[in-house]
């Protein structure tokens, strides 16, 4: 069966608009970077900032990948609890990943402020819902770790999450002050925008077909040109093809899905996410949901491992957020879309730089609106400093695939359909 076409809001709503060029003909540039989504426009933005030239190529429209289509969350820390950040990676750089990631969504809205990025923020909070005793563990955990550390998380019980919430659905939460969310596509061009403002140049619908040595540096070959430069980034995430042998090896680019309704009614909008913040759950497949600055309720949550065909691959989120708050029965839910978010096996974000100026970045596991930010100004920091700046995520020398990735979709739907059972024998 054929891929349904996606109708992707924020093709509607994100603002301000951005169109670049194709490339065409040879250019050379201080930094080639190949993908135009928050990693590399995070990277051309802060390079562009200290004096160098990047160039942009991205083989769709700018924000075609993740970036304009994820679920807005501004999510502060990493996939794992801050404790086992620092066991796997020890006290030191544990201790400065752990900093780096709970402090990206200052980063993210600090941004946002200085280059009057047009993207509805709204710093409201991220909470992490338990549904189970795993979950409650896991949020209790949360909450004493981030506040070991001075972090700004609060614990909810079952009462305050169904203030928080509208649904009495949940045990108990961790809302972090820090977090909020955002138009992930209007976050894009406007870090687009404000790379150019400042020096960048960008090329959109210029897929990067090869990448080769060049005397001392890198060219990047599309259809149309060719970019030259000392120095190559490659932040391309989920959409990671072979443009670098082995790099689509390290990771697994799970499908997504999101539903989303138009401005609810003013009476049933009241009723969903009082506290505005930004929700995902402690559960084996994350269901994340926000309403916007509109008043839609955005629903994203698990979907099958290929392209969505139509309505019936998102008609398990609908009828979840129908469980959550009974009074949506009855609404459409007209926009629906899907993404690859890519899956590293440690769950940590991976930099690497296996040859002389080359720097692989991506693998943000869902995080990537506050992650793939601030990496993006670590390898602009790491480029402008000759490779000598002590940044905050471990750099990698060589890449390190995934074992059994090449049957990663089996794994993924295996795992599903188990848990699936799973909760249908304990009811849920
Ligand atoms: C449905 C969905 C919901 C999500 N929700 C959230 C959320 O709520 N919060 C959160 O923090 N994260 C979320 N994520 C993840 C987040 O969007 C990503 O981590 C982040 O956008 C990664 O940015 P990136 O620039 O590394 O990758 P992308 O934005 O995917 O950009 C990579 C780009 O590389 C381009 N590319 C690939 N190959 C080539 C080539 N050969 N030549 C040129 N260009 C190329 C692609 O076209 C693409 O635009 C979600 C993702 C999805 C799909």
């Amino acid at each position: 069966m054929p891929a349904a076409p996606m109708r992707n809001l924020y093709l509607r709503t994100a603002r301000p608009p951005f169109a670049a060029p194709p490339l065409q003909g040879a250019v050379t540039a201080d930094v080639a970077i190949v993908g135009g989504g928050y990693t590399g426009l995070s990277t051309a933005l802060h390079l562009a900032e200290m004096g160098l030239k990047p160039v942009v190529v991205e083989a769709g429209e700018i924000g075609h990948g993740c970036s304009g289509r994820n679920g807005g969350q501004v999510n502060p820390g990493l996939k794992l609890l801050p404790d086992e950040v620092e066991a796997h990676w020890g006290a030191d750089l544990g201790r400065r990943m752990l900093a780096l990631s709970y402090g990206a969504p200052d980063v993210v809205f600090g941004l946002i402020e200085k280059h009057g990025i047009d993207c509805a923020p709204a710093r409201t909070g991220t909470i992490r819902a338990a549904i189970d005793a795993t979950g409650i563990a896991g949020v209790r955990a949360l909450v004493e770790q981030c506040a070991a550390r001075g972090g700004p998380v609060r614990f909810l019980d079952a009462a305050e999450m169904k203030a928080a919430t509208g649904t009495g659905l949940y045990l108990a939460g961790a809302l972090d002050a820090r977090g909020g969310h955002l138009n992930p596509l209007g976050y894009a061009r406007g870090l687009a925008l404000a790379a150019q403002r400042a020096g960048a140049v960008l090329y959109a619908n210029s897929r990067a077909t090869s990448v080769q040595r060049d005397g001392s540096g890198w060219q990047v070959t599309t259809a149309g040109g060719r970019v030259t430069a000392p120095e190559l980034v490659i932040g391309t995430n989920g959409y990671t093809g072979d443009l670098w042998p082995g790099l689509k090896r390290t990771i697994a680019p799970v499908w997504t899905n999101i539903a989303a309704t138009d401005p609810l009614p003013e009476a049933v909008r009241r009723t969903i996410m009082p506290s505005g913040a930004a929700l995902y759950e402690a559960a084996w497949d994350v269901v994340y949901y926000r309403l916007d600055d509109e008043g839609r309720l955005l629903m994203g949550g698990r979907g099958p491992q290929r392209d969505a065909r139509g309505p019936q691959d998102y008609r398990h989120l609908v009828a979840y957020a129908e469980k959550l708050w009974p009074q949506l029965r009855g609404v459409a839910w007209p926009w629906q879309w899907h993404g690859q978010v890519a899956v590293t096996q440690d769950h940590f974000p991976h930099l690497t730089a296996p040859e002389k100026g080359v720097h692989l970045m991506l693998g943000y596991n869902g995080r990537g609106v506050a992650m793939a930010t601030v990496s993006g100004r670590i390898v602009a920091a790491r480029i402008a400093s000759g490779g000598t700046a002590v940044v905050d995520l471990p750099v990698r020398n060589r890449l390190e695939p995934m074992p059994f990735q090449r049957f990663w979709r089996i794994g993924a739907e295996a795992s599903m359909s188990w848990h699936l059972l799973l909760d249908r024998l304990r009811g849920r």
